[in-house]
């Protein structure tokens, strides 16, 4: 997602880096790039006035040109409007202090309700949560089955009523059952239409009148665009809603509905949909979704994806020999081993910036393939003590015996150096990225 406007921005970014000194004459043209790529990637259009007009002022104002680093500084302010039109931070889901907590669904057919529904079960279960998914669309059969089948297969449990039931009445008795049995949160699935009408419209508010939900999520699908921001709006006026989630922003969704949807509906969205499968939801983060747009990287997301995986000690220590250059042969099999480790290596190198270009990620990837890891070991390990700590001895007759040693040829053996030139220069960016970041964290 958002690929086509990212990197229509870079460009634009790249040029204006490109000057020394920027006149009013560069911003104006630079902006008149923006506006355009806002545009192409379908974001409202008063929301793109706004947004340009608040970058020109601020540009223009306070030493901005004039300062040593222009660029560096339109840039900055285009990243903070950029997070501000989304909604500056990520925003909290409400949980009911005592009692079971209540999510109502709602949004036309299609958009992704049901599937959405499932996904959150399966997110706050994995927080420890006790979820209980409730079929409430009485009017597709075919619809309770499908809940019932996604319950299932994360293991969730399910609550339906007999046919001839309201929905009103199976959102009430799901909220008793889930007294009874323990569940502390009621994740409720509601029929839709192909249009909003008056009808939809007054089952859902009867609904939220019976049930009192902390949140009233609209499911709404990113592909249409601009019609997925004025059916926000509409639910919004119309029902109150307390956050949006914006489904269906993998592919080549241009990704503008994200953008607008908080300026136009003055409703948050809280989680993005990246995928048919229950795992592909994201809460949604306006800062990192901005660097991102812009080339700064996703730098967050993956310190906490690393950290996840990554044993602190061990990083800090990685860290450490990066920075004296003693990041030895031994040291790169071992953070290839956890990187491994850290999921689909192509998300994570996505996120780090300057490596979006896929040609480099694949020239990394290649070096690391799983198949190909067992002869990395078998390579690392023909070579002695000294090798490992200082490849830069390595050379002809050297590499010829580490072939013959592991069993691989001589191109294999070179490959493998090279990647580890590679590598050290991405893991040095990356744990540069992360001391920043966590120098900052430290401060505020
Ligand atoms: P509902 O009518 O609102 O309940 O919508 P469903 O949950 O039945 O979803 C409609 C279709 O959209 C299904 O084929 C889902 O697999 C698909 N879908 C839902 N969310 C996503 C998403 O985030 N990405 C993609 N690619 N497909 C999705
Ligand atoms: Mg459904």
């Amino acid at each position: 997602m958002f690929e086509g406007l990212a990197e229509k921005l870079q460009e634009t970014f790249k040029k204006l880096r490109g000057k020394g000194k920027l006149t009013e004459k560069d911003l104006n043209s630079a902006l008149r790039e923006v506006r355009l790529a806002l545009l192409e990637a379908d974001v409202s259009l008063p929301v793109v006035k706004e947004f340009i007009q608040r970058i020109r002022e601020r540009s223009l104002g306070a030493d901005v040109l004039d300062s040593f680093t222009p660029a560096q500084q339109v840039i900055k302010i285009v990243n903070e409007e950029l997070t501000a039109v989304m909604g500056d931070t990520k925003s909290s889901v409400e949980f009911n202090s005592s009692g079971a907590t209540v999510f109502l669904l709602v949004g036309l057919q299609g958009g992704g309700k049901t599937t959405t529904a499932g996904k959150l079960a399966l997110h706050y279960k994995k927080q420890g949560k006790q979820p209980l998914l409730v079929a409430a669309d009485v009017y597709r059969p075919a619809a309770i089955k499908q809940l019932e089948v996604l319950a299932k297969q994360i293991d969730v449990p399910f609550f339906a009523l007999e046919e001839g039931n309201s929905p009103v009445t199976i959102a009430r008795q799901a909220v008793e059952h889930s007294r009874s049995h323990g569940y502390d949160l009621v994740i409720i699935d509601t029929a839709g239409r192909l249009h909003i009408d008056e009808k939809l419209m007054e089952e859902l508010q009867q609904m939220k009148d019976a049930v009192t939900p902390q949140e009233v999520f609209l499911i709404v699908d990113a592909m249409i665009g601009q019609d997925a921001v004025n059916i926000a709006k509409s639910f919004h006026e119309e029902l109150g809603l307390t956050g949006v989630i914006l489904t269906k922003l993998d592919g080549d969704t241009r990704g503008g509905a994200a953008l607008s949807v908080r300026k136009v509906t003055g409703c948050p969205i809280k989680f993005i949909g990246t995928g048919e499968k229950l795992d592909a939801l994201d809460p949604f983060y306006p800062d990192r979704l901005a660097a991102r747009i812009l080339g700064m990287g996703d730098v967050l997301s993956l310190i906490e994806k690393a950290q996840a995986t990554i044993d602190e000690e061990k990083a800090r220590e990685l860290e450490k020999k990066l920075r004296k250059q003693e990041f030895t042969l031994d040291d790169f099999l071992e953070q290839i081993k956890q990187v491994q480790s850290m999921g689909p290596l192509e998300q994570v190198l996505g996120m780090i910036p300057g490596l979006g270009g896929a040609k480099q990620l694949r020239q990394i990837q290649e070096g690391i393939d799983e198949k190909e890891f067992t002869y990395l070991e078998a390579m690392i390990n023909s070579m002695t003590p000294e090798e490992r700590r200082n490849p830069a001895i390595i050379k002809g007759s050297r590499r010829k015996r580490i072939a013959r040693g592991s069993g691989r040829r001589v191109q294999d053996v070179n490959r493998l150096l090279k990647h580890f030139d590679q590598s050290c220069k991405l893991f040095k960016q990356l744990s540069e990225l992360g001391a920043g970041k966590s120098a900052r964290k430290l401060k505020s």
